[in-house]
Order: C-alpha cells, then structure tokens, then sequence
C-alpha cells in the first residue's frame, strides 16, 4: 500500500489476535502479516501498515517489565519510520503497560495506542475490529503543519480514546472494558472522529529528539487497606529488605485505620527510608490528606499523596523514578511532579 502515513502495528498477544480452528474450534494466533486478508477494512485508509510480532506471543497476564523494555527498545528503533504505533495487547494488563510505557518514552511526539478486544478478531461480532481500525486512524491523524493529533500514550477500547496512564480495566466481559475515571477521553469514534483537543497532551518541543528511559526498579509492594489487617502482614509489606517502595491503597480520600500499631509500623518503613504512597481504593477522586485526622496522621508518619493517580500509573512511576535514582528522598519528592499527565495538577 503507497499512502500518506505508515502504522508500525505491534502485536504482543492477547484475545483480539486469536482465531478459532477449523480443525480443532481452539482459539489460536494468527499470523499478523497477514492482517489485511484479516481486517480487508485496514486496506481502506491510505495508510501504510507493517506489522512486528513479538515471540513468544503472551497472554498479557505473563507481562514482565522487560516486555515494556522491549516495546520502547523498538519504537525507537522504528521511530522515525512511522508516523504512529498501534500496539495489540492484552485487556488484562493493558493499564499497566501503557502506564509504564508512558513514563518511559520522553519527548513523543507521536501516537502509541494501545487496543485489544473481548472477543478474537476472527468471531462474527468481535469488537476487535473496531478497536483496530479505529485506533490506524487515530494513530495515523495529523493536523494542518503534520503534527500527530494526539503524541500520548493511549489506549483505544469501544469508541473511546483514554490516556493510557489514566486508564483502569473495569470489566472483564462488556466490551466497555477500560475507563479513565479522572481524566476526559481524549477522543471518541463515532460517525467521524471527535478529539477532545484540550484534554490532549502535546510535547514541550515538537523537535526535542524522541528517548527512552529503560531503566526500571520494581522493588514495590502494593497494600490494599481492608478491615481485618493485621500488624504481621503490614509489616511483611512495608518493612521488607526488598522493598523500596509502597503504593498504600487507602479509603476514601486517602485514610486508613489510626490504631497506634499501623501508624508505628508505617512510621517504622519511613524510618527505614521507604518510599510509602498514598493512592485512594476509589474509582475517582483524589486523596486528600487534610481533610481528616486518619489521612493527616499517615501524612505526618511520612506518606505521600499520589493524588489522583491511578494504581497502575502509581506502579509505572515509581517503577521509572525508582530506575532513574537510588535516592529515595529524590524519588518522593518527585511524586507529586506531573510527569505525563498522571495527575490533576
Ligand atoms: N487474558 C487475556 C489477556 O490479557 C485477555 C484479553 O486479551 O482480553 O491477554
């Protein structure tokens, strides 16, 4: 196909690449570079398509941070060959790979649209064409001086464009499946394409040179509050020698119990230098930890609000910042900095 723009579509895995077997009716991968005989739609756009598949194919449950390595490592290898990138996944971890991802690609200036489905490509009412050729479209429009509409990391799922690192997969069968509860989506498909151009993220510079940062340390610990905690579990997580970091997956806007044993164990992992964050268990809503004595007390053991970010966008940076310095106190005091539009700042 000769066209106007080029798609590299990179496929890691995950439903919407399955096709059932004639032979045996089991879901299996189909060979990507055959996509056009798959989505004949994809031939409609004047658009050029090359495909990378990965190997081995993962359901997205099996992702790795190395996967996230590896996808940076290519586009920017391919960077200047196209003029976006459409990545197949997984629904499962989506979130969180597009949240890593967007911590880790510095200066974009083009489209990386993460897309999936509920059901395989080659199933009668599949929703993964639609995810698909939307997402070509969105990942290939330019405005009138050929900057890319949206140079965010996203995610396109059932008509409607997220950011990535806003995103949350709220459902595991309607096809609704993600949604960015604290951040407008940044455009939705219907009879045309309507870009919320104000909630779209564009670069500093649009000449900046594109860079990746792969460094990554995962050594975090997720601590979801519930009634019934108890000091030895809190302490395995916060206190641990392996780990440098906790995301404190707190109630409401940011509370958790005030019993004197959980506030001396969370002053215990600050003494020791932890990184502890504060993000709320809410679907929305931003943590606050003024507003009452059981925030305020976290806040004074040495928690730090992570606003209104996500779990997986907490997990993609403090994962980055973390891989950026070994000093801890640099690390906290950069949580509250508005790396990729993470949070409402
Ligand atoms: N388990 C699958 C995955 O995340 C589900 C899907 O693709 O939607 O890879």
């Amino acid at each position: 196909m000769i066209g106007t723009s080029s798609i590299l579509l990179i496929y890691t895995g995950g439903t919407i690449g399955m096709r059932q077997d004639p032979s045996d009716g089991t879901l299996k991968p189909f060979d990507f570079s055959q996509i056009l005989a798959e989505v004949p739609e994809l031939g409609k756009f004047a658009v050029r398509i090359d495909t990378f598949t990965f190997d081995p194919l993962i359901d997205s449950s099996d992702v790795e941070p190395s996967l996230w390595q590896s996808l940076a490592r290519l586009i920017k290898d391919k960077y200047d060959m196209y003029d976006g990138f459409v990545i197949l996944h997984g629904t499962d971890t989506m979130a969180y790979s597009a949240s890593a991802l967007s911590f880790m690609l510095e200066n974009l200036s083009k489209p990386v649209i993460f897309t999936g489905s509920q059901l395989p490509i080659g199933v009668p009412r599949t929703d993964g064409k639609e995810n698909l050729v939307s997402s070509v479209e969105i990942a290939s429009a330019k405005d009138k001086n050929g900057h890319a509409l949206v140079p965010e990391v996203c995610i396109f799922f059932d008509s409607k464009l997220l950011r990535g690192n806003r995103s949350t997969k709220v459902s595991s069968e309607e096809f609704r499946a993600f949604r960015s509860p604290g951040y407008p989506a940044l455009a939705e498909a219907g009879i045309s394409i309507r870009y919320n151009q104000a909630a779209i993220r564009n670069p500093e510079s649009w000449t900046a040179p594109f860079r990746i940062s792969t460094a990554l340390d995962t050594r975090v610990s997720v601590l979801k509050i519930h009634p019934g905690i108890t000091p030895q579990v809190m302490r395995y997580l916060l206190c641990g020698e392996e780990t440098r970091a906790v995301i404190m997956e707190t109630y409401g806007s940011g509370n958790a119990p005030s019993k004197e044993w959980f506030l001396d164990i969370v002053k215990e992992a600050a003494g020791k230098g932890k990184v502890l964050m504060n993000v709320t268990q809410c679907l929305s809503g931003t943590v606050n930890m003024d507003l009452y004595a059981t925030g305020k007390a976290l806040e004074k053991a040495g928690v730090v609000s992570g606003m209104d970010i996500t779990t997986e966008g907490a997990l993609g940076k403090l994962f980055h910042l973390m891989g950026e310095s070994g000093d801890n106190e640099w690390v906290k005091a950069r949580l509250g900095d508005n790396l990729k539009g993470e949070i409402s700042k």
